[in-house]
């Protein structure tokens, strides 16, 4: 699907009436390709007093062939490609101050599609009352940069634990990279935990997945299959999976990325154990399960029929939980294995007519909170990604005018693309992210819906 207005505003003509009748300017956003650097342009990397992330923060950075600048000698003419300020150190609500005398003097400085990544200390493992409150103040921080800064410019915050290895760099690395490069394209305003799991860096970080077994469900079409060639592009050898009346699209995406194919309703009572005893005969193991068929069956409540309820919890939600507990129970997830699950900014905010699909999608969120401490032990993470207005054909059949409030109600005013999804999930599926459990990424460019 085409987003027709956001091509016309790159236009000449357009671009002079978005001026000068202050209509929505959605800009054209920097995505990843293999090969790019990291980064466009030099990073200012600075530091409240006593913070303890600049270091391995500067370490990450350098090491990627990031030119980094310090804030002492950065002059107003200066353009960054990101700004990375380490506010660990600041103790209580006067030492928010340093925030302010960081980011005041840059809110121009940054490139087109720049980043704003704040790295703080988790508030419940903080020492006082007000250390907490001052911690948790940098999110009203990072989510009002992410409204302020426009021209693709993101702004996050990444909360990293005191807790045994993470702040050292192999575990803060893959958010960083993931944050700062065009991968994040479409991922606006999120808080971000990185725990205490185990990190394995990659020998190349342009193929983050070699060596991989996933599986991904729903992967025929829209986001599945963009998933499907985004994991497959990694390194990943991909188990693609789908209802056997797409068996010819799946076919088509297993065929274009060397994967496999597995025709399977996911609904079907035997379907946990014939999709592990194809894993385990074929692979052994599966080392990422990517949980992402989804349907939607919309109505009101009180005209809705017990089938759409049933159906879209099933899918949605049950299918998930009978096939972890069966790959599981079979030990078929190695330790270093990972779990992600797609839910909906609809599962957070709730929406007219789908509270079906906003149960479902709000009980995968439950299922990152209440599993992932669980999984912990077994070095498996899981995590969830609530994408919002997303062009595919799903979003594609919303009427036009609600259509085009939902493209442009974000910070980037207009709609992701599936591979901005995709580009997350892969993220929260290397193994170098294995610090990286419990949290539900918001894919949304920002959107107001539910924010
Ligand atoms: P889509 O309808 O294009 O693709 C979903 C795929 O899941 C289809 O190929 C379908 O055949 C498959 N599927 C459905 N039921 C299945 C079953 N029982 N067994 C096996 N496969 C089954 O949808 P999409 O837009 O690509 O969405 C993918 C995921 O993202 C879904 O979970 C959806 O809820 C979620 N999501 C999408 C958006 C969006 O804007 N498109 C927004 C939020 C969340």
């Amino acid at each position: 699907m085409t987003d027709r207005y956001a091509s016309f505003v790159q236009t000449g003509a357009g671009r002079a009436l978005v001026k000068r009748l202050g209509l929505p300017d959605p800009p054209r956003l920097r995505r990843h390709t293999p090969g790019d650097p990291l980064v466009p342009g030099p990073v200012l990397l600075g530091a409240s007093s006593g913070g303890r992330l600049a270091e391995p923060a500067g370490k990450i950075l350098t090491a990627a062939g990031v030119e980094l600048a310090d804030p002492a000698t950065a002059t107003g003419d200066s353009r960054f490609a990101a700004l990375v300020y380490d506010a660990s150190g600041v103790a209580d609500s006067t030492g928010l101050r340093q925030l302010y005398d960081f980011f005041h003097p840059q809110a121009r400085s940054l490139l087109p599609s720049g980043r704003v990544i704040v790295l703080g200390t988790p508030p419940v493992e903080c020492g006082s009352p007000r250390e907490a409150t001052a911690q948790r103040a940098l999110e009203g921080l990072t989510r009002s940069i992410g409204k302020e800064f426009g021209r693709g410019v993101t702004a996050q915050l990444v909360y990293v634990t005191r807790d045994g290895d993470a702040g050292t760099p192999v575990s803060l690395e893959s958010t960083l990279r993931f944050l700062l490069s065009g991968r994040s394209a479409y991922v606006s305003g999120q808080v971000v935990r990185v725990g205490a799991g185990t990190a394995v860096a990659p020998a190349d970080w342009d193929r983050p997945l070699d060596g991989q077994v996933v599986l991904v469900t729903g992967a025929a079409r829209g986001i599945g299959a963009a998933l499907a060639k985004v994991l497959a592009r990694d390194g990943a050898q991909v188990v693609a999976l789908d209802i056997p009346a797409a068996g010819d699209e799946l076919a088509t995406v297993a065929n274009e990325i060397g994967g496999s194919a597995v025709q399977l309703d996911l609904t079907a009572p035997d379907a946990p154990t014939r999709l592990a005893e194809h894993l385990a005969s074929r692979h052994g193991r599966v080392d990422v399960v990517v949980h992402n068929a989804g349907i939607t069956r919309d109505k009101t409540l009180g005209r809705m029929d017990a089938d759409r309820w049933d159906s879209v919890i099933d899918v949605n939600l049950s299918s998930q939980e009978r096939i972890n507990d069966v790959l599981l129970e079979r030990d078929l997830i190695p330790a270093g294995g990972r779990i992600v699950s797609v839910s909906s900014i609809a599962g957070i905010a709730g929406n007219r007519g789908q509270t079906n699909y906003a149960t479902s999608k709000a009980g995968v969120i439950g299922l990152v909170d209440s599993l992932s401490p669980v999984l912990r032990e077994r070095g498996i993470s899981l995590n969830a990604v609530a994408p919002g207005f997303i062009e595919t054909r799903l979003t594609a059949r919303i009427p036009l005018t609600l259509r085009e409030a939902g493209r442009r109600m974000n910070s980037m005013a207009q709609g992701g693309l599936p591979v901005d999804v995709a580009e997350t999930i892969g993220w929260l599926s290397w193994p170098a992210s294995g610090a990286v459990s419990g949290n539900v990424v918001r894919v949304c460019g920002q959107s107001l819906l539910g924010a």
